[in-house]
């Protein structure tokens, strides 16, 4: 059996031969704890450093700006729980006329951050959420009326994972800091699609995680501009006291072999995602007609299409297209009870019937032209008869 065309790299992304050869080194080389003073310890602690240069080199900001952590999920829980911490020493300083309490997120920021604000706000956080316009873009007229000078931390993503929609970070950096306060973005979905890097962004603090750039698993960066003295979210020693734990050097490996590779190839990789979305999304208008890309008018990263099949229920087409050999995602998140409409194109001010048939198909630098007209064929041949199907349905009903 042939594998399948793998349309889901925004999910995660295969581990590269590079980056299982020098995470396999370092297992077997550097497997001593970069804390011991020991020679074996110091080795580590250089192979440690030296991971960081090249990391830094690639998102654009210095070594010491760096703070290793799990992943994007635990970086965007540093950002916003590290806010509220400096909130609360200023108040019990009683620093400053105006107490910075308040969270403005945008309405589409990843589930765990979502969550996270949910549960702050439960508690009695203020937080507030900027919407987005029908194209998925921050709505930056509603960001300046709610970035004022209560705000502790201003959050927003790079681009959105769902429909690959890129946010206008430099407008957000400009209405944050005017108004006193720091911009987290949410970069995870940057790095290695988009020539975006940390430097010269405007942002104070910058997600990202390895396996969306054919890095490992578990292993990502909070990026804190030099100057600003950030809480750590895990207590202990390490990273500065920025985050505690023994650091998971193998990983960091992987991440910085996937680095070194992103920056080599990033501005053919991009050239090439982008002829290949152009060549998916009108093939897949001109096979089926009544395909609907989301947020088309907006600026996008050059591999991720959020499409809807007329208003076919994504996890439909979904299992047919892997049954012709082709795997992707929606963003709507399946329940017991079906499937729930994604909170990205509810965002958008999509009908929940159109919000729960949203599939995202997301290339990869190693996608091809092949792969794209696999897709293209196979969703003529499985996708047709139920667009047929579903045409013909309410005329049966009535
Ligand atoms: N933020 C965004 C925008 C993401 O796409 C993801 C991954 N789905 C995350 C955060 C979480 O990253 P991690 O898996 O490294 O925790």
């Amino acid at each position: 059996m042939t594998a399948p065309v793998y349309l889901d790299h925004n999910a995660t992304t295969q581990p590269s031969a590079a980056v299982i050869e020098e995470m396999l080194d370092g297992l077997r080389t550097v497997w001593a704890n970069p804390s011991s003073m020991h020679a074996p310890g110091q080795a580590a602690r250089r192979a440690l450093a030296d991971a960081r240069t090249r990391i830094a080199a690639f998102l654009g900001c210095q070594g010491a700006e760096l703070v290793f952590t799990s992943g994007a999920t635990e970086a965007n829980h540093m950002a916003l729980i590290g806010a509220l911490d400096l909130a609360q020493r200023a108040s019990a300083d009683g620093q400053g006329v105006h107490v910075r309490r308040r969270l403005v997120l945008s309405a589409v920021e990843h589930p765990a951050s979502l969550a996270l604000a949910a549960r702050l706000r439960a508690s009695g956080q203020p937080v507030d959420l900027i919407p987005v316009d029908r194209h998925g873009v921050l709505d930056l007229d509603a960001a300046r009326a709610l970035i004022r000078e209560d705000v502790a931390l201003v959050s927003v993503m790079g681009a959105n994972n769902e429909t690959g929609v890129i946010m206008p970070v430099a407008e957000v950096a400009a209405l944050a800091h005017a108004a006193g306060a720091p911009l987290h973005v949410d970069a995870t979905q940057l790095a290695g699609k988009s020539p975006a890097r940390f430097g010269a962004s405007g942002a104070d603090l910058w997600s990202v995680s390895a396996h969306k750039l054919r890095g490992p698993k578990g292993v990502g960066a909070l990026v804190v501009r030099k100057g600003l003295a950030w809480p750590a979210l895990i207590s202990g020693r390490q990273e500065r006291g920025r985050r505690g734990g023994t650091e998971n050097l193998p990983a960091i490996l992987g991440f910085a072999a996937a680095a070194d590779q992103a920056g080599r190839t990033l501005a053919h990789d991009l050239a090439h995602m982008r002829g290949l979305q152009a060549r998916l999304e009108a093939g897949l208008v001109d096979a089926l007609a009544v395909v609907h890309v989301f947020g088309a008018a907006a600026p996008r990263l050059p591999n991720t299409s959020c499409l809807r099949f007329g208003s076919l229920d994504a996890e439909l087409v979904l299992a047919r297209l892997e049954g012709a050999g082709v795997v992707a995602s929606s963003g709507a998140a399946c329940t017991a009870s079906g499937t729930q409409a994604s909170h990205v194109l509810l965002a958008m001010g999509e009908t929940a019937e159109n919000a729960r048939a949203g599939v995202r198909l997301s290339l990869g630098p190693d996608t091809d032209a092949a792969a794209i007209d696999h897709v293209i064929a196979a969703a003529r041949r499985v996708l047709a008869p139920l667009l047929q199907e579903a045409a013909r349905a309410p005329a049966l009903q009535s």
